[in-house]
């Protein structure tokens, strides 16, 4: 997917439309829990009861439906950098797609 630049689009801190510059978020991706964080599930009231919840343990969720491969694309991350006032705004729903290219204006 190919995006622009810069966009109009509206500031929650200016409070009107202004050319905003649009940037990927980079950082790192949180996997799941980790083996040993049951213990902290637990400590936190959950991952208790009887069975593996789905969530926690050794083995793998028990599922209905089995996946038979990971995605092969991700959600965009992108932020919106204000001209005007240099304030970051994250976009609020990511959209799946392929591969991601920002636009270089010339
Ligand atoms: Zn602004």
């Amino acid at each position: 997917m190919k995006i622009p630049k810069s966009t109009n689009r509206y500031c929650k801190y200016c409070r009107k439309y202004t050319t905003q510059r649009i940037a990927e978020v980079k950082g790192k991706e949180r996997g799941s829990l980790k083996h040993g964080s049951i213990q902290r599930a637990r400590k936190r009231g959950r991952g208790q009861g009887f069975g593996n919840k789905g969530k926690w343990g050794s083995k793998p969720p028990i599922s209905k439906f089995k996946r038979t491969g990971a995605k092969i694309s991700k959600k965009t991350n992108l932020k919106y950098i204000c001209q005007t006032c240099k304030k970051t705004t994250v976009q609020p729903k990511g959209t799946r797609t392929k591969k991601l290219v920002i636009e270089q204006e010339k």
